[in-house]
């Protein structure tokens, strides 16, 4: 894990000042990291019936492509509002000043299938929990979520109550 952990680059004040910014592209570049970190974000959830995977835009499609891929199924995106071109449902959820909404396609998930939730980093656990909310409208079951860094002072898992939540690297 440690050296997963020395292919992520650390960008301080990225987006905005005072965040301290997660660059996987380094990650995703070296062929090894890419392998070991698809991997470990797989490993708990082989043999566990998922139907589906569902990625959150966008470093969430890079992963949640290759997890599908390791688990022999399909994939299915959930994007900011206006990019998904058919009929969607949106969430709404809040941010630290004002909201933010995420969309997927209505018939992006088929009721009773077993979902696998990917993204790449569990922060404050907004967007986590509003993928989550989205599945289940659509009668998705929601099996885990899987991310490849948790950042445990921000504790997003207290927004995912009763949810297996996995992650590779904690910080
Ligand atoms: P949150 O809703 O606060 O859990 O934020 C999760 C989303 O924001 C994920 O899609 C991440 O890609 C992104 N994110 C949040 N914090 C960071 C960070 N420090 N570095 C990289 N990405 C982040």
């Amino acid at each position: 894990m440690e050296t997963l952990k020395s292919k992520i680059r650390h960008v301080p004040d990225f987006p905005k000042a005072g965040i301290l910014f997660y660059d996987i592209t380094t990650l995703l570049r070296d062929p090894e990291g890419f392998r070991a970190m698809i991997d470990s974000m797989v490993t708990p959830f082989t043999g566990q019936g998922i139907d589906l995977v569902v990625g959150i835009e966008s470093r969430g499609f890079i992963l949640g492509g290759a997890v599908a891929d390791r688990l022999k199924v399909g994939f299915s995106p959930i994007r900011k509002p206006g990019k998904l071109p058919s009929k969607t449902v949106r969430e709404t959820y809040q941010l630290e000043y004002g909201t933010d909404s995420l969309e997927i396609h209505d018939d992006a998930v088929a009721p009773a299938q077993r979902i696998l939730i990917v993204d790449d980093v569990l922060a404050t656990g907004g967007t986590a929990a509003a993928a989550a909310a989205l599945v289940k409208r659509l009668g998705g079951h929601v099996h885990g979520l899987s991310f490849l860094i948790e950042l445990l002072g921000l504790n997003g898992r207290a927004r995912l109550p009763g949810e297996h939540v996995f992650s590779v690297l904690k910080y």
